[in-house]
């Protein structure tokens, strides 16, 4: 039976690429009556440092930005990482199967840690045999994830693959990567050729779910552009990332695809196509503000779905990972 589990870190600024790369799909995912399991990663945070009082606020935010994306509690279950001790333990059993090598390949380990990577911490290394953790704990099928996280997805079914062959058992299903859709990855408005990121020092790279609606408008007018206009059509759109970036947000706001969005507003200006991307973009991601701003006022209603959705993730974690220990010969789990 297919089964659905991501996650999002509470790290604060979810964003619209967020929101187009992954919660918008994740709602289509539950309403499609399949098991879908998401997840705050609150453990994959603390990777890099994390005050601790932004870091409870940043979880919260994430739930509420769950909820007001259309994830419902009560298909879905929305749970906080760091609440389902069995992903930590899985973890462990996963470094040790991970390889070296296999960890040292990871580029988004080599952009985090930047140049000085000796000051990295250990978990920022590790942090993918723990997503694999996270996936496999629940014997998940499916992992909508954006582009960006498709070599740590890789990772995860070469564990999956090797704790198989390794212990002679069918015992983890080899996990699919949910990709699709024109803006699967949303790129900074400053900046084409990066994607846009929580951790991105610049707010004005990015469209925060938080964000109001001038707010919206204005980073949109600022976003950076080339000077020509749009192209009469999508293959005009090579070797221009910051266009090629808007007319993808804007297929991606709209359902639509960048054929339809060219044939619309292919040849315009970009002082026409920004304020059209601004209406459109208001008009999806305001009320997603103003529904998260409103949840945000009960914090206590916040930590009960929490909660309720890390018990009922519990009841199917804890027997996976009994059952990995038995293969693996740990004695006393029966
Ligand atoms: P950080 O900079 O802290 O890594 P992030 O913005 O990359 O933050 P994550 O929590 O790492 O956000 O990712 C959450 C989900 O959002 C993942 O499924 C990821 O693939 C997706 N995602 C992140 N950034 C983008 C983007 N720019 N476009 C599309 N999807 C994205
Ligand atoms: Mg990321």
């Amino acid at each position: 039976t297919p089964r659905v589990f991501s996650g999002i870190q509470p790290s604060g600024n979810l964003h619209l690429g967020n929101y187009l790369g992954a919660l918008k799909r994740f709602a289509e995912a539950q309403n499609k009556g399949i098991q879908t399991l998401y997840c705050m990663v609150d453990l994959h945070a603390i990777t890099v440092w994390q005050n601790p009082a932004d870091l409870a606020r940043a979880t919260r935010e994430l739930a509420a930005g769950f909820i007001a994306s259309g994830l419902d509690p009560a298909k879905s279950i929305l749970f906080n990482q760091s609440q389902v001790a069995e992903h930590t333990q899985m973890a462990w059993v996963f470094n040790c199967v991970a390889r070296m090598g296999w960890m040292q390949r990871m580029t988004q380990f080599k952009d985090k840690a930047g140049k000085n990577a000796q000051n990295a911490s250990l978990g920022l290394f590790a942090y993918p045999a723990l997503m694999a953790a996270d996936i496999l704990t629940y014997h998940a099928t499916h992992v909508p994830v954006g582009e960006d996280q498709k070599q740590h997805l890789e990772l995860t079914r070469d564990i999956a693959i090797k704790f198989n062959h390794d212990y002679g058992v069918e015992f983890f299903p080899i996990p699919e990567p949910v990709i699709e859709g024109a803006a699967t990855r949303v790129m900074s408005l400053r900046d084409g050729s990066n994607k846009m990121s929580k951790s991105d020092p610049s707010d004005m790279s990015r469209i925060n779910l938080t964000d109001d609606a001038d707010t919206i408008a204005k980073k949109i007018r600022k976003a950076k552009t080339d000077p020509e206009p749009l192209p009469s059509e999508a293959a005009g759109l090579e070797g221009r990332p910051e266009a090629r970036n808007l007319v993808n947000i804007y297929a991606a706001l709209a359902d639509m695809t960048v054929d339809q969005v060219m044939a619309e507003a292919g040849g315009k200006p970009f002082s026409e196509f920004k304020p059209m991307l601004a209406d459109l973009a208001v008009d999806r991601i305001a009320p997603i503000s103003t529904e998260m701003a409103r949840l945000m006022q009960d914090l206590s209603e916040i930590d009960r779905i929490l909660a309720d959705g890390a018990a009922r993730a519990r009841t199917i974690a804890a027997p996976i990972l009994r059952q990995t220990y038995e293969i693996m010969g740990m004695v006393g789990t029966r």
